[in-house]
């Protein structure tokens, strides 16, 4: 069945062209601008006026970890809370609400102490007051750091006797006790206790929550769900496939394999799975692993030390060999690499891999990845655009880090820091995506934010780095063009053209032309997948 789209502005975003009609056949596009005259009656032609209304491409999310979305929606999220107080209330109205018996684990997070009235971490002993029948673990919302409470110290056995480690950190007060926080690796003690879910839960989760994806435009997310502490990475894999074989799945997605040692890595690789292969609803993408933390945990690892100190440079989670051993593997088994680096010196670490790595085994088009992209430098920038490695940013990641960077690291660095502008200028292939649950994975949020260089209510007037700012058509790009790149999709996906998946949103009014404070409000009317409607909002 062919269907006509027309009476309709659609942005192409095939060099800037803008059509008046769009045809497709099954789950492809089959012209543009055709001659509607050609179908008017063509009874095996469905014609369907758009009323005036807008279409541009589906959005694409090129890294997010929407599994953990779906399981924190099933915790507390504590993303609003504005005091441990606020937290506590939350935490005892959840127990009770949903009857969680003695000694069941306790799971929550989203709290970030920069939005507390008093900006001090949660305490084990707040904990412990908040559910004293229960363990509990409530993570941080940059997700690298986590606070829990006496009784699951306890059953990690890391309450008597904390451990030591390079890539981690049991926080103990003056007298060596825990004080509940655990930054990086050392969460791992508490999460490797806590029971997997089943695949079924999984699936049962996926299909809950993907209809929150195409509620905000997105038809494609590559998406980083395993080492997660709730469930097996054989079971993720297995849930999305049977979800694909079952025709379940409404948005298409990726998965981004995170197998943090060469014994996860090595299971994977006896599964046989051949990465950007399979179905056009699920397949598997990159490699991914996460050598440093977070800015504003400070497990960032940067080159030089946090503003105001003289120690602390953030933590790297991986020895150089380590790493590199790690991302030779994978590399010669076919994979491509992207890697999670905030600070600049974990960029000046994971770029100088990838150097070696092309230099002793060379690969044509190997299109390596960074995600994050923070803390950069005019020389780590250069290196991008050298090496022709893509940069993965977050735009909506300004609207907290503009509290804290500066402080964080210093105007100095700064300057030279979110270089999103410079990045495209100096020829850098970036691509936009979100990290939820860390921020939203809302695009129209991010391109907002991108194109103002304001956080979510306007503010700062001027924008927090103005010549840092996108224009609309690169903001755009970011989520569509720039994220099909990412994954060798630039030939089927992210434009409106002869031959392409047809995937599009319809909107109400032209995201393109709207006055700037109405992108983050525009509406999604119709979300189409493969020739579909898979959502009407
Ligand atoms: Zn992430």
């Amino acid at each position: 069945m062919k269907k006509l789209f027309y009476n309709a502005t659609i942005h192409t975003l095939n060099r800037g062209k803008i059509a008046k009609n769009l045809l497709t056949e099954e789950d492809r596009i089959l012209a543009v601008d055709c001659d509607p005259a050609a179908y008017s009656d063509d009874p095996s032609c469905e014609r369907i006026d758009l009323q005036g209304r807008t279409v541009l491409p589906g959005f694409h999310d090129s890294h997010q970890h929407f599994l953990c979305y779906a399981i924190d929606k099933e915790k507390i999220d504590f993303y609003n809370a504005r005091s441990v107080a606020e937290m506590a209330e939350m935490t005892r109205r959840y127990i009770r609400e949903r009857s969680i018996p003695k000694g069941q684990w306790v799971q929550g997070g989203g709290w970030n102490e920069n939005f507390f009235d008093v900006k001090k971490v949660p305490t084990r002993q707040q904990l412990d007051e908040m559910a004293p029948d229960n363990p509990v673990i409530f993570t941080r919302a940059c997700c690298s750091t986590a606070v829990a409470n006496t009784a699951a110290l306890e059953l990690a056995g890391i309450y008597k006797d904390p451990p030591k480690m390079s890539d981690g950190e049991v926080v103990v007060d003056e007298k060596g006790i825990p004080t509940g926080l655990l930054n990086e690796r050392a969460r791992f003690y508490v999460y490797d206790i806590i029971p997997n879910i089943s695949k079924n839960a999984v699936k049962q989760l996926i299909l809950d929550y993907q209809e929150d994806l195409l509620k905000t435009g997105l038809t494609t997310v590559q998406t980083d769900d395993f080492k997660l502490w709730d469930a097996t990475f054989k079971d993720i894999l297995q849930a999305y496939k049977e979800l694909e074989q079952e025709g379940r799945l409404k948005v298409r997605f990726i998965q981004q394999l995170r197998l943090i040692d060469h014994k996860e890595l090595d299971a994977y690789l006896a599964m046989g799975i051949k990465p950007y292969e399979g179905s056009d609803m699920f397949k598997v993408g990159t490699f991914k692993l996460l050598p440093d933390g977070s800015l504003g945990g400070k497990t960032a690892a940067l080159l030089a030390p946090y503003e105001g100190e003289i120690e602390n440079k953030g933590i790297l989670t991986y020895t150089r060999e380590q790493l590199y051993s790690l991302l030779e593997k994978a590399h010669l088994n076919g994979l491509q690499l992207a890697m999670h680096a905030i600070g600049d010196g974990t960029m000046d670490l994971v770029l100088s891999c990838y150097k070696e790595l092309q230099e002793k085994h060379p690969k044509e088009d190997p299109r390596f990845r960074i995600i994050h992209c923070q803390i950069t430098n005019e020389d780590i920038l250069d290196r991008f655009a050298e090496q022709s490695v893509i940069a993965d940013i977050q735009p909506l990641f300004i609207k907290a880090d503009m509290e804290v960077a500066e402080q964080l690291i210093g105007r100095d660095r700064l300057r030279t820091s979110y270089n999103w502008k410079t990045m495209l200028e100096k020829g850098v292939h970036i691509s936009g995506s979100s990290d939820a649950p860390v921020e939203s994975f809302d695009p129209r949020l991010a391109i907002y934010c991108a194109v103002t260089s304001k956080n979510l209510e306007g503010k700062p007037e001027g924008g927090w780095m103005p010549e840092q700012r996108l224009t609309r058509e690169e903001a755009v790009g970011l989520y569509t063009t720039g994220a099909a790149y990412t994954c060798y999709e630039e030939n089927r996906k992210g434009m409106l053209k002869e031959g392409f998946l047809a995937d599009f949103i319809v909107m109400p009014e032209d995201i393109m032309t709207v006055p700037e404070d109405r992108i983050r409000t525009l509406n999604v009317d119709e979300v189409w997948v493969g020739g579909e409607k898979v959502y009407e909002g």
